[in-house]
């Protein structure tokens, strides 16, 4: 089976390495790939959310199976357009990754399918805004409804910064501040049959402590040893068959990654949001941890057949994933900085690019690179991510000191 992998960041490095180690798949194309993905794919060159140059690429290249990592492509329809051309392809059509594109259309969907989530407005004018506001109280919780990367949402406790945030983004989602710890919980499918990875969390804060601004995610462990026992089965039961049966319903069924992203709160699983694809970085510790081959497991919900195919198997032990930003990440990255230590087994890239004149590794965005490592227990998993970023230079950077530590000293609680 030949792949053409979509997308260029950290997410598509770990799903590179997935990829090629699945005895199935003959060979790899990233477009437009990362210099860390060069070493294990053949790069093209495309503009990722162009559905008719990814389509045409994909023909190409006699590409077997599409694997669109990023969200922007997927809403865009690239999936919709590779799909025209007869070739299978891992990612919803456009209309389904509306769950993500749209967090008002992602409520509605919640709403109509019985799913337990937050209390939400849609609101578009400072009045309406308010009054959300009050109705909810502090912490606010204020999302643009828009695709943002994971950095269109503001919890705070200061009225003022949530209206002014709102009024920066137009039309927002304002909902009930939701009290637990963070689930995210991969599920693959082909629209009706599903099957759940391993829970993961992951960081959305900058800062050790879970303080400063959101971020794209700077770091990830799994499996999460504090979560409730039947979780997954409940979350399968409550959240995913509901939801996927309301986008049947809809004529518009979702087959790809459904990303179920949960707070564990007193009252029990509530969907802070979904997402269309891969969380990036809990991908790269999820698939650490897959022993399943990939491929064959992505070209199943992509063709509908997900419902033959086996029983996910996975490996013992732990994985973490330690994310290293740029110098002014999340609000002003700079690019452009020397990289050293980066070429080494562990080392995922996302931000990274080769100088032209000498080949030297550069920062090219706001997550540059992460090291991911499995170990026998969480705590091993743990030293060993963090021995891989220690040993990269990168003037600037930015790293948390804290990933998986709660839950290794077992101080993460569930409310109530
Ligand atoms: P989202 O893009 O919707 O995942 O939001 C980004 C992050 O904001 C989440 O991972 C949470 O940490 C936080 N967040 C979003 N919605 C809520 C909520 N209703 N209650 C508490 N925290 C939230």
């Amino acid at each position: 089976m030949r792949v053409l992998l979509v997308g260029g960041g950290g997410r598509e490095h770990a799903l590179a390495l997935g990829l090629v180690g699945d005895p199935g798949v003959s060979a790899v194309v990233a477009a437009p790939g990362n210099p860390g993905i060069a070493s294990v794919a053949e790069l093209r060159a495309v503009t990722p959310t162009d559905p008719a140059a990814v389509a045409a690429l994909a023909v190409e290249t006699a590409a077997d199976l599409v694997v669109i990592g990023p969200e922007a492509p997927l809403v865009a329809g690239v999936a919709d357009a590779v799909r025209a051309k007869g070739i299978a392809v891992f990612g919803p059509s456009g209309a389904a990754a509306q769950l993500e594109g749209s967090k008002a259309f992602a409520k509605d969907v919640m709403t109509a399918a019985g799913v337990p989530t937050a209390r939400a407005y849609v609101c578009t004018d400072e009045e309406s805004t308010a009054r959300a506001l009050d109705e909810f109280g502090a912490p606010y919780v204020v999302k643009d409804d828009g695709l943002a990367a994971g950095k269109g949402v503001v919890v705070t406790d200061d009225r003022a910064a949530a209206l002014a945030h709102a009024n920066e983004c137009g039309r927002v989602v304002v909902e009930e501040f939701l009290d637990g710890p963070e689930v995210s919980l991969f599920v693959v499918t082909d629209g009706e049959a599903a099957l759940p990875l391993l829970p993961a969390q992951d960081f959305k804060r900058l800062g050790d402590g879970d303080t400063g601004p959101n971020t794209g995610g700077m770091g990830a462990y799994a499996p999460l040893a504090w979560a409730p026992s039947g979780l997954v089965d409940e979350v399968m039961r409550d959240v995913v068959h509901p939801t996927l049966a309301e986008m049947r319903r809809r004529g518009t069924p979702f087959a790809g990654l459904l990303y179920v992203g949960l707070a564990i709160t007193a009252a029990g699983p509530r969907v802070i949001e979904f997402n269309a694809r891969f969380g990036d970085p809990e991908t790269q510790v999820v698939l650490a941890l897959l022993e399943t081959p990939l491929g064959g497991l992505l070209h199943a919900a992509a063709t509908g057949t997900l419902a033959e195919h086996p029983p996910l198997r996975w490996r013992d032990g732990s994985a973490v994933t330690v994310v290293l930003a740029s110098a002014g990440y999340p609000a002003a990255p700079r690019t452009g900085d020397v990289i050293t230590g980066a070429e080494g087994p562990g080392i995922i890239h996302a931000g990274t690019a080769r100088r032209a004149s000498d080949g030297a590794l550069l920062s090219a965005g706001g997550r540059v690179l992460c090291g991911t490592a499995t170990g026998a227990d969480l705590a091993a998993a743990r030293d060993a991510a963090y021995a891989l970023v220690d040993g990269v230079e990168l003037a600037g950077s930015q790293h948390r000191t804290d990933i998986a530590t709660a839950a290794i000293e077992d101080r993460i609680t569930i409310p109530g």
